[in-house]
């Protein structure tokens, strides 16, 4: 089937929820990336349900996302039909000391919804860009904390539509890891332990974590936060930045002066540029410090 006999197939089927060579960098906190062939926002569990499996039926290649702040998209985008979960399935509702949350919803809400129930534990993630999918699967975290610690319970969509409930352990959380990266199972909602804490307090706590990012994160610039894991003991920033990689820059990705774990697009770099100089600041930290950095971000596309 042709791309074009396979929108309009979608669009019958989809109405309203699928855009044909949509720019991925509409998509990305880095404001980088080529072509979707198919973008899907599903508005509910079941039209995601629906297109998964659509996709499989069809042998299309799927790919998820949710705000696209910890990817780098290929210049030459991504084949096949790529899935955007967001404001679509965002519910966030609190059952004593539960928060449960659909996987389109912002961290900032289901921090701010906890915070508002008076239930504790999710300040460290105030000002982590992303959705609550995207959270899963990296094990966001700030502070030493990450968000794994406080899942009970997460549901995944495996790639015959078909819903399955995954315990903390069989995720098997890590530093920026869990076992979804490497598994095709699409994260449609998760639950989150918290415990009560004064409304005052958990407010304080938040807003000191976002007054440290203002001050050490280039936040008004397109980036993708920390683009290195920080090697055990040791912080990325630091290394690169004692590697004399502060203002290295390739086209239009710069390492930010701010923060030498950030790369920023000054208004128009590709990926080749950010890959291009990931690699500069790799080869830098290796020969100055002997480490070698691991990727953070994760690399999408052809
Ligand atoms: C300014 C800035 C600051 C940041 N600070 C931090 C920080 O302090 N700590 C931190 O950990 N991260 C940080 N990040 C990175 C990023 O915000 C987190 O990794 C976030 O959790 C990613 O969520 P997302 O929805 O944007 O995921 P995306 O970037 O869209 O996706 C990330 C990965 O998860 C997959 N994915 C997304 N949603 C789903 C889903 N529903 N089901 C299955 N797979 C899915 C994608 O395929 C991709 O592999 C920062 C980013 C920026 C831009």
């Amino acid at each position: 089937m042709t791309d074009l006999a396979l929108f309009r197939e979608m669009s019958e089927l989809f109405p309203g929820l699928v855009r044909s060579k949509e720019p991925l960098q509409l998509h990305t906190s880095w404001r980088i990336g080529g072509p979707a062939d198919f973008l899907v926002e599903p508005g509910s569990l079941q039209e995601l349900q629906r297109v998964v499996s659509y996709a499989r039926g069809k042998g299309l290649p799927l790919t998820v996302i949710g705000a696209g702040s910890n990817v780098l998209v290929s210049d030459r985008g991504i084949r096949g039909i790529v899935i955007k979960i967001g404001s679509g399935l965002a519910r966030v509702t609190a059952r004593g000391r539960i928060i449960e949350a659909e996987a389109g919803a912002r961290l900032s809400m289901v921090a701010a919804v906890a915070r508002d129930n008076g239930l504790g534990g999710l300040e460290f993630t105030a000002g982590i860009p992303g959705t609550v999918g995207g959270a899963i699967v990296m094990n966001a975290g700030a502070n030493g904390l990450a968000i794994g610690e406080l899942v009970t319970r997460v549901t995944v969509m495996g790639p015959g539509g078909e819903l399955l409930e995954k315990t903390r352990e069989e995720l098997q959380f890590g530093y920026r890891s869990s076992s979804l990266q490497q598994d095709p199972a699409i994260v449609a909602a998760a639950s989150f332990c918290c415990y009560p804490r004064d409304v005052d307090l958990i407010r304080r706590d938040m807003e000191n974590c976002l007054a440290l990012r203002r001050n050490h994160q280039p936040l008004a610039e397109a980036s993708a936060g920390s683009v290195f894991k920080n090697p055990a003991g040791k912080s990325a920033g630091w290394l690169i930045d004692n590697a004399g990689g502060k203002g290295l820059r390739v086209g239009n990705a710069r390492v930010s002066d701010q923060h030498a774990n950030f790369i920023i697009n000054l208004g128009s770099a590709t990926a080749q540029d950010v890959l291009m100089l990931i690699e500069k600041v790799r080869a830098l930290v290796l020969q100055r410090f002997g480490v070698k950095l691991e990727l953070e971000v994760r690399l999408l596309g052809d």
